[in-house]
């Protein structure tokens, strides 16, 4: 689409808008012949018979979902990743991805280099394919917008709202640490040594989608949903769309060796760990019956899978101790609009 006027002057080596989209941005689609270079106005997508796709879509806004001066490869990263996180909770490979970009109008060549080497890396990871998207520049902050592709046999998919009473409650991975990592970020937990630090802030700068997981548990899952808003209110979304209460308990919670750490000196960061977010984990219920099978799959991908609560009739979500009794938690869960402040319509 064309602009209503150019503003701003080119950054001197800044690639013009069709030479960054053939230059660094086309390679990336070689492996998906509908991508069709991105030469032409759209791409063409195949789905084979007896396949279903997965779309999801996630914006990260600089100053609300990164800092605008951190690492531009790592951003690029991030922003894929915490795609195929959505994808993965569903149970879906992922194979294609599409980027609106709004860069602010000094964004330089360099910058811009690093990025696409960020977005070239981790297609190569994934294995999947830059297929298409936009690129704007903006007079705002730097603004991205993915889309991503996966598949599921169809029908299969796993769904929040698929959870059913009796069933076990599991999550992926480890808790906390990118919530954390982001405190430490902002100069908190100044206790923590050297190596518990860079531990928990390259947790928040480089999600890990468990993308070997989701399509895993389709046959085992009755439901399933990525954590990212904080696991006491994600939990609680699960158990709304599967029409039942959730209990979660605190002492089995997966927590790594530097939160275990930083909760052992400051037990508040409990709040932060169930509330704070940014996990990108899969939470997913089965029945018992499958937690053999689930845990054969957790030694097969190297990737820890832990029961932490059950799902039952009723609503809400409790947290308890180990001798059930009940946990206060003040941090719910990240909301943009009602926690965002003066940032409230970024998100
Ligand atoms: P139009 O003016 O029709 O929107 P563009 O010049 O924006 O066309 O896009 C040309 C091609 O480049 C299209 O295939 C489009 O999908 C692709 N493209 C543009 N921006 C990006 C981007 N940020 N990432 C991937 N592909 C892009
Ligand atoms: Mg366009």
């Amino acid at each position: 689409m064309a602009a209503l006027r150019r503003r701003n002057p080119p950054v001197p080596g800044a690639p013009d808008e069709f030479a960054l989209i053939a230059e660094l941005f086309a390679p990336l689609s070689a492996s998906y012949p509908g991508a069709l270079s991105l030469t032409d106005d759209a791409a063409l997508m195949d789905v084979p018979s007896g396949r279903q796709l997965v779309l999801t879509m996630d914006s990260m806004v600089a100053g609300v979902h990164f800092f605008a001066d951190d690492p531009p490869d790592l951003i690029a990263r991030k922003l894929i990743r915490v795609n195929l996180s959505d994808l993965a909770a569903k149970g879906a490979q992922p194979f294609a991805i599409m980027l609106s970009a709004a860069f602010p109008h000094a964004t330089d060549g360099v910058w811009l280099r690093r990025f696409a080497q960020g977005l070239a890396e981790d297609c190569r990871t994934f294995a999947i394919a830059l297929i298409g998207g936009d690129t704007v520049a903006t007079p705002g902050p730097l603004t991205l917008t993915l889309t991503a592709f996966g598949q599921v046999p169809q029908g299969r998919a796993l769904l929040r709202s698929g959870a059913v009473a009796g069933d076990q409650i599991w999550l992926s991975g480890s808790l906390g640490d990118s919530a954390l990592g982001l405190v430490a970020r902002q100069g908190g937990l100044p206790h923590l040594s050297t190596s518990c630090r860079d531990h928990l802030i390259a947790r928040y700068l480089l999600p890990e989608p468990r993308v070997t997981i989701g399509p895993g548990l389709i046959g085992l899952a009755h439901a399933g949903m990525d954590v990212s808003d904080g696991l006491i209110q994600d939990v609680g979304h699960m158990a709304r769309q599967s029409g039942l209460a959730a209990e979660i308990r605190v002492d089995l919670l997966p927590l790594s060796p530097p939160a275990q750490t930083t909760l052992a000196a400051d037990n508040s960061c409990l709040a932060t760990i169930l509330g704070g977010g940014d996990d990108y984990e899969v939470l997913f219920t089965a029945p018992q019956s499958e937690a053999g099978a689930i845990q054969r799959l957790a030694a097969h991908t190297g990737i820890a899978l832990t029961v932490i609560g059950t799902m039952g009739a009723g609503q809400g979500v409790r947290v308890v101790d180990r001798d059930g009794n009940a946990v206060a938690v003040a941090h719910k869960g990240w909301r943009h609009f009602t926690d965002a402040g003066e940032e409230q319509w970024s998100g």
